[in-house]
């Protein structure tokens, strides 16, 4: 439970919840097109399999054949998504097998995956290209390990109800492409993957499962409410695990924020993707000399709600985290950007 407590619900409310609103609870009405035809060439080659006479070179380069039949599909749904002409459930009428589904639901994540990541990679701003080069150092170049694709079959029952998500334990991210404007799709992977890729967070979810200290700090609010008069040694204890816990809610979110606001603009100046409105109208509200990194902490820091159940509910750790929350707001510098500082600068 204590473990939830910092979750991001707070700053996804602010963030997320604004496209939430804008595009209403409906799913995206994409255009009604079905994408049956995209099948077709897989069909025909399964209609000329050959039969058991045949010698085994020969059915597995027919196998083989139609392996990159369901490739060249998989890449037409891509194109047919991204194009906004495919309706979030067109494949329930395609007739498809269980081995065509099995199929897909191999192909399709693989497939929206590498796809978007070199369009991605045709980019020529140092923002984009420098995020790319840490998803390569960190996935070795294998980076399906950190994606799942849902919303193809209505079988295939999404983690949350949420567009898209990182699994904290695995780090691995899910996206709902039922629910993602087409227009949308890199800008969100980009904050999926900005989430998946942050070492900071990571790190503050090893600190903060600190059980033992919580149980000190328990023992010690039912005595006092002023933190003040916590001895200097559990204080400063405090505050880091209470750091943590922001590290990774709240300053997570800040970092994939402020890393998505770059992105976004850069890729907009490229023609990468169209105007998003939601996202425009937040990034309005930032002065011209105010630094991205500053804007986004303070943009989410008046929309992040402190966490009040469990031990939250003590007011002596109410009171040390309003401080611990003051000194993040008032502090020269925002928090640094661990690894994706050189995304920023
Ligand atoms: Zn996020």
């Amino acid at each position: 439970m204590l473990k939830q407590v910092f979750r991001r619900q707070s700053a996804t409310v602010a963030l997320l919840g604004v496209l939430l609103n804008l595009l209403g609870t409906a799913p995206v009405a994409l255009a009604q097109i079905s994408s049956c035809s995209d099948f077709q060439e897989v069909k025909d080659l399964q209609d000329a399999l050959p039969g058991v006479g045949t010698s085994r070179a020969a059915r597995a380069a027919s196998q083989d054949q139609l392996w990159n039949a369901w490739k060249n599909t998989a890449r037409k749904i891509f194109s047919r998504y991204l194009r906004g002409e495919m309706s979030a459930d067109s494949f329930e009428s395609c007739a498809l097998t269980s081995e065509d589904r099995e199929a897909l639901r191999d192909l399709l994540p693989q497939i929206f995956f590498e796809e978007s990541l070199s369009l991605l990679e045709k980019s020529q701003s140092s923002s984009i290209q420098s995020f790319m080069r840490i998803l390569h150092e960190r996935t070795h170049g294998n980076h399906l390990v950190l994606f799942r694709l849902v919303g193809h079959f209505r079988d295939q029952v999404p983690p949350t109800s949420s567009l898209a998500g990182v699994q904290r334990g695995s780090g691995s991210i899910f996206m709902n492409f039922a629910k993602i404007p087409p227009n949308e799709w890199l800008v969100i992977l980009i904050h999926e993957l900005a989430h998946s890729l942050d070492d900071r967070l990571q790190e503050a979810v090893m600190k903060f499962s600190d059980e033992g200290l919580v149980k000190e700090l328990a023992v010690f609010a039912t005595k006092s409410q002023d933190p003040g008069l916590l001895p200097a040694e559990l204080r400063s204890r405090t505050d880091r695990w209470l750091m943590a816990g922001l590290d990774r809610g709240f300053l997570a979110e800040y970092r994939a924020w402020t890393i998505t606001f770059q992105v976004y603009q850069d890729g907009l100046r490229e023609r990468l993707w169209n105007p998003i409105p939601w996202l425009d109208s937040i990034l309005a509200i930032k002065g011209p000399n105010v630094p991205l990194a500053s804007f986004t902490l303070h943009y989410l820091d008046s929309n992040f709600i402190d966490p009040t159940d469990g031990i939250f509910s003590l007011p002596l750790i109410k009171r040390e985290l309003k401080n611990v929350r003051n000194a993040l707001r008032n502090a020269q510098e925002p928090p640094p950007l661990g690894n994706f500082t050189q995304v920023i600068f």
